[in-house]
């Protein structure tokens, strides 16, 4: 058996005996679950960003990090126990992958559009979509351009509207006359993996940009710099932006980035604990925010999958839970669930697909045809 077959069934057994999931072996959906795609359809994909380990996670050891998932989103999910990510193990380059079902090549430490369409810009083009219906909240400077490809027959004009939150708040602290950026250092650092950037901090040149984008999305800058000066990490502003977009906007395709957990590189395991605690808990808020929103409520898919692992702790040239640089198993193999009126509640897909599949998933339940994506559809969902 294999390391990637041995973690699936893992993850399965402890499912089966943590909430009494059985597993789905039927390839044909429901049709009742198949009479559920259409256009009123809404679809809300969150990224259990920076990868955590079964270890910390869906294991005996790890079920104390994870008690919303757990205990109140698995029960209602159908969890893919088997999540191979073939690509590149950068955060950026990861996501965009996801975003566009193909596996994009491009250097990770360069913000740069995807090479291949993403389902922003097929759902927009082929349905006719306003761009206030395909947003992305995105964790750091690196995302600022995944909301749409340079294939030449998409591309901006029909892309996503990325909100980069530390950079929003960034503009509206400067908005205020008074930068008091040392009273929010948490909330503004980029990310996890370049010292040289660890701090947000809007340039002179993109703050008008940024201060339209502010009024643009119906956001109160003060009220942003307030309800900010409450928050413990970057993913809770991001919650609180995608809370607010949901309830301004109501866009059919929501993309979520959530990256605390990425503070393992830092070598804590503590805050990377903390990481894991707290992308549970927002997970949990968004699925409330989706049952509790009439514009969501029973037509929204929500899909939960990390964009990659970390290292495992026996990974010969890794530092355990720290990093993602080895390719093992560990590293690459990840799980999906999901929720919503087209998932079969309380089942377990052990058929391995690909991180790239959730593109294709995607497209089957809003109705575009997404011509170059690589993934596979998934026929347990739609
Ligand atoms: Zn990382």
């Amino acid at each position: 058996m294999n390391e990637q077959h041995h973690l699936s069934l893992s993850r399965r057994e402890f499912l089966r005996s943590s909430i009494g999931a059985t597993t789905l072996f039927c390839a044909r959906p429901h049709r009742a679950f198949a009479a559920a795609r259409g256009p009123q359809q809404k679809v809300v994909v969150i990224t259990f960003g920076g990868g955590a380990r079964d270890e910390e996670t869906f294991s005996i050891d790890g079920q104390q990090y994870i008690p919303n998932l757990l205990n109140t989103l698995a029960p209602q999910s159908c969890f893919f126990t088997q999540v191979i990510n073939r690509g590149i193990l950068g955060h950026y380059v990861a996501t965009a992958s996801i975003a566009t079902g193909a596996y994009e090549t491009f250097d990770n430490f360069v913000a740069q559009p995807p090479a291949h369409p993403t389902i922003f810009e097929y759902f927009r083009k082929d349905l006719g979509r306003p761009r206030e219906d395909a947003f992305v909240i995105a964790p750091g400077n690196l995302f600022a351009q995944i909301g749409a490809s340079h294939n030449r027959r998409y591309g901006p004009d029909s892309g996503a509207e990325v909100i980069l939150p530390k950079q929003l708040l960034s503009a509206a602290l400067g908005s205020a006359n008074t930068p008091q950026l040392d009273d929010y250092p948490n909330l503004l650092r980029d990310n996890y993996e370049r010292p040289d950037s660890t701090s947000t901090v809007t340039q002179e040149t993109d703050r008008e940009e940024f201060e339209r984008m502010i009024d643009r999305l119906k956001i109160d800058p003060a009220d942003l710099r307030d309800h900010a000066a409450l928050l413990r990490s970057p993913d809770e502003l991001s919650v609180y932006m995608a809370k607010h977009v949901m309830r301004n906007f109501a866009p059919s395709l929501l993309f979520l980035t959530l990256h605390d957990i990425d503070i393992a590189h830092s070598g804590a395991y503590s805050l990377y604990l903390d990481g894991i605690r707290s992308t549970d808990r927002l997970s949990a808020e968004i699925w409330t925010e989706i049952q509790s929103n009439p514009e969501y409520k029973d037509k929204t898919s929500l899909f939960i999958m990390p964009d990659f692992g970390r290292d495992g702790d026996n990974d010969a040239g890794g530092n355990g839970f720290q990093h993602h640089r080895t390719g093992s198993p560990s590293a690459r193999t990840t799980w999906m669930m999901a929720l919503g009126p087209t998932a079969r509640q309380k089942t377990i897909v052990e058929r391995p697909i690909e991180s790239i599949d959730l593109a294709a998933a995607v497209s089957g339940l809003l109705g575009f045809d997404a011509r170059l994506v690589q993934g596979q559809r998934i026929p347990e969902l739609i």
